[in-house]
């Protein structure tokens, strides 16, 4: 069964945060799937979750994407 809430598949932790898309797949294929990579905020483990399933945004005050470099 589908789970609508993140928990986190190795150390259960119910914390989960948006991560950023790293590669082609990630990027434009994963949407085409509707998932997108999530951080557990515990163990730092990634891994692919539907859009569906609600997530933190990560809160980096500074920080953007198009900032970086
Ligand atoms: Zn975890």
């Amino acid at each position: 069964m589908l789970s609508r809430a993140f928990q986190c598949r190795d150390c259960g932790g119910l914390a989960g945060y948006r991560s950023r898309r790293r590669n082609f797949v990630e990027k434009y294929l994963l949407p085409l799937l509707l998932l997108r990579p999530v951080r557990c905020g515990d163990c730092f483990r990634r891994s692919y979750r539907l859009i569906l399933v609600p997530v933190r945004e990560r809160n980096e005050p500074g920080v953007t994407d198009s900032a970086a470099a």
